[in-house]
């Protein structure tokens, strides 16, 4: 009757249904999102506390189960139910609070969902698998420590609730399961950057989380990113670009010596004795299930950026990469770990690029 590629796994101790309300600390003048409502064992206790309950689902058997469990009671006309994809609304409904039981396949794309929202609702008290609630909450050094949990504890407080155990679920899920509290950054306390801009950073930086930041933005794709959005740049802000062919430079030389202002004759073996750490490949240590395309595809061409080659370099492209040395070197963040840093070096990190007008979305 439940169907397991929805991630149905219906909750059956009805204590845990209201403590999840509860600690949503619901005020009667509340809109409240839930994410997937299945029967309404959630639905109906915020119903009860608030104003409105914008429920979106993506069975329509569900759909109309929680729609006729309120019919005819006074709860019903607060009840609005949306059936489709909720990863795939272009945005969340405004809402005061989040809450979920949530299906274990979206977990991450709806925390970032959530988190890149302008207006984010106050408080979400969201259920997830035990391992991926860990993720939310690790702290750097931790194993697993990830660009997701940068972005939760920068974006937001996250306080791991309550634990709840398989047997609490028709049908029990192969694995524990936790509740956290989130409480997103409001108003003038949330941080004055785009979203799109501080995770294109992190991408970047953790897509080779155990590589030091030299090396993670040492790929080939990575600059050629960052010549892309300088240019832009440069164009809204009527800076020239000079274009021209600067000959027979080695594109893996020495970021520490590059001297932008020389023709420099490159020469393949420059004598770069880390050359891992300088160029390595993308060899996606991350368990990031939501990298983009671009970062996918990298694959095997990623991996011979370790081989220096020769080609005709332009001067903007040698001018970007001294940007990104002289960033990296003057945060003093160069040769740390992404998985070693928190947000505050990610902030510093992202003003320091953006001083030199180089930006990530
Ligand atoms: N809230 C109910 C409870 O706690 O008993 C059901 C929770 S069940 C783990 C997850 C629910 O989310 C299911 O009803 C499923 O159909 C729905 N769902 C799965 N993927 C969804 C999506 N992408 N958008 C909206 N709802 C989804």
């Amino acid at each position: 009757r439940f169907d397991k590629d929805f991630g149905q796994h219906i909750l059956k101790n009805p204590g845990i249904s209201d403590a999840i309300v509860e600690k949503a600390s619901l005020k009667p003048t509340d809109v409240v999102l839930e994410v997937g409502p299945g029967t309404g064992n959630i639905t109906v206790r915020a119903l009860e506390k608030a104003k409105k309950v914008i429920a979106v689902e993506l069975d329509p058997r569900m759909g109309a189960e929680v729609t006729k469990r309120v019919q005819g009671t006074p709860l019903a006309k607060k009840l609005e139910v949306i059936l489709g994809d909720v990863i795939k609304m272009p945005d969340l409904p405004p809402c005061d609070a989040l809450i979920s039981n949530t299906p274990y396949q979206i977990s991450s794309p709806l925390i970032f969902k959530m988190l890149a929202m302008p207006n984010p609702p106050r408080v979400a008290v969201l259920m997830f698998q035990r391992e991926f609630a860990k993720r939310l909450v690790a702290k750097p050094g931790d194993a697993l420590y990830s660009r997701l949990s940068v972005n939760v504890n920068f974006w937001a407080t996250c306080k791991h609730i309550m634990k709840v155990g398989k047997q609490n679920f028709k049908p029990p899920p192969k694995v524990e399961s936790d509740v956290v509290r989130i409480e997103p950054l409001i108003g003038s306390a949330r941080p004055n950057i785009a979203f799109e801009e501080f995770d294109g950073l992190l991408r970047i930086a953790f897509n080779r989380k155990n590589k030091t930041l030299r090396a993670s933005f040492g790929p080939k794709e990575v600059l050629a990113m960052c010549e892309r959005n300088y240019k832009v740049h440069c164009s809204l802000n009527n800076i020239p670009i000079d274009e021209s062919i600067v000959e027979n430079v080695a594109v893996d030389d020495n970021m520490d010596t590059m001297d932008v202002e020389m023709d420099v004759e490159g020469d393949d073996d420059a004598g770069n004795d880390n050359a891992e750490e300088k160029w390595g490949g993308f060899d996606n240590d991350d368990d990031d299930e939501d990298m983009p395309t671009f970062f996918k595809e990298l694959g095997d061409e990623g991996k011979e950026a370790k081989t220096p080659s020769k080609h005709p370099k332009t001067k903007i492209a040698l001018i970007v990469r001294a940007k990104v040395e002289k960033v990296l070197t003057t945060t003093d963040l160069a040769d740390r770990r992404a998985r070693m840093c928190d947000q505050n070096d990610f902030l510093k990190l992202l003003i320091a690029f953006h001083e030199e007008g180089i930006h990530f979305s």
